[in-house]
């Protein structure tokens, strides 16, 4: 995806704001000698940022508004060290419900909706995210936060909500909950905006057969405004993200180096018209890629696959390179699994072994379906692992994100 005129202009100032802020990427352009840029291969000049620069700003070295026009911050949880301090001014904030609306209204909602968000309030960008953009739209929003599934079915059933706003997993928790409670007849849902965690098609079909409703995958990181940057269309054929406010290219993640449209690399988002804290090339360390065919739905907008994974997701396992969704690929191959599944990686008797727990239901005969998913799963990446097929239900369901891989070699 070439970088426009106007983007180049728009990241002129962008620089400039950086550069006479005294920020953290301000003198690191400064310390490059790259203060201005004039085209594309200027622009791939320009270093990186990364997360554990982020941190390193701690805490609000990323402010690049003067402080009386600062009016929120964000943070991002990290899981080690230091969190990530964004600054937002007012125009950010607003900026960023402009955007949600228009994620909400590439979902067909409208502002007879009534949207019940159920990602966390606080911190992070969550479900304040999801709210501002509903307003902006004119919608009813029922703001429950997470948790307490009871009170969120009975204000689904009363409230009679069209939109459900959650995680993946929350998801998949509330829908199993609605079915085995036999209240799927009493619920008006018919749309759901899913965001914050990578799913895989399975989950997905399990959700939608369950509620009988659409579903949306949200994407945005808590550095780049939160949520609501991208989101697909009916057509289900990417994320159309919004480049009047982000530019996205993709990379090697080995080399850096740009890779041509249609190729899969890691996500690298600019801010075109951030102000409280503005990033350059900021790796995001998600994987994509550029879809390059305009879509069926003739939205303008570019488009970016559905996020394949995290360049940080990758196992080393007896000397082989495994991402998590190349087995989660193996596993959707099989007609008798369910969408759950877990991977334990351990260290026993001098070497890695890999156990996969999955979900069936009692049709199949587990001991088979054992023996042909790790036969499937050898010949994807090399070695056989252990194989154990469990009862639908037997696996953990969680309110926030669902953890897949457990590594114990390092406990
Ligand atoms: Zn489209």
């Amino acid at each position: 995806m070439h970088i426009q005129e106007k983007q180049i202009q728009a990241i002129n100032t962008q620089i400039r704001n950086l550069v006479r802020a005294g920020s953290f990427y301000g003198k690191k352009l400064e310390a490059a000698g790259i203060t201005r840029i004039e085209t594309e291969e200027d622009f791939l000049k320009l270093p990186f940022s990364e997360k554990a620069d982020l941190r390193e700003a701690y805490p609000l070295g990323l402010m690049t508004a003067p402080e009386e026009e600062i009016v929120r911050i964000h943070s991002s949880s990290g899981t080690t060290g230091l969190p990530v301090i964004i600054p937002y001014t007012a125009k950010d904030v607003d900026d960023w419900a402009v955007m949600f609306k228009r994620c909400y209204e590439m979902a067909g909602i409208t502002n007879r909706d009534r949207i019940q968000i159920t990602p966390g309030y606080g911190l992070w960008t969550a479900g304040i995210g999801f709210q501002n953009g509903a307003e902006k739209l004119g919608a009813m929003v029922i703001p429950m936060g997470p948790g307490n599934t009871d009170k969120q079915i009975q204000m689904m059933i009363d409230l009679k909500s069209t939109v459900l706003c959650a995680t993946s997993s929350y998801a998949l928790l509330l829908a199993e909950e609605i079915e085995r409670r036999g209240l799927k007849d009493r619920i008006c849902l018919k749309k759901g905006v899913i965001g914050s965690e990578r799913w895989g098609a399975r989950m997905r079909a399990r959700i939608q057969e369950i509620l009988g409703i659409e579903l949306y995958d949200i994407y945005g990181l808590t550095e780049i405004y939160g949520p609501g940057i991208g989101i697909n269309c009916p057509q289900e054929t990417g994320i159309h993200y919004w480049d009047d406010y982000i530019y996205i290219e993709i990379i090697d993640p080995v080399t850096g180096a740009p890779v041509p449209d249609g190729e899969p690399g890691e996500i690298v988002i600019t801010t075109l018209v951030k102000e409280g804290a503005p990033l350059i090339r900021y790796r995001t360390h998600d994987l994509s890629r550029i879809l390059p065919e305009p879509c069926a739905c003739g939205s303008p907008y570019p488009r970016l696959d559905v996020i394949s994974g995290r360049t940080d997701d990758m196992l080393k396992i007896k000397g082989v390179n495994v991402f998590p969704a190349q087995i989660e690929e193996v596993l959707a191959g099989f007609e008798g699994l369910g969408s759950e599944y877990q991977i334990r990686i351990s260290h026993l008797d001098g070497k890695d072994t890999m156990r996969i727990y999955a979900e069936a239901d009692g049709h199949y005969e587990f001991r088979v379906l054992a023996q042909d998913v790790a036969a499937a799963v050898k010949s994807r990446i090399g070695f056989t692992p252990v194989v154990n097929i469990v009862e639908i239900g037997m696996l953990p369901r969680s309110e926030k994100k669902t953890k897949r891989v457990i590594d114990e070699r390092y406990d």
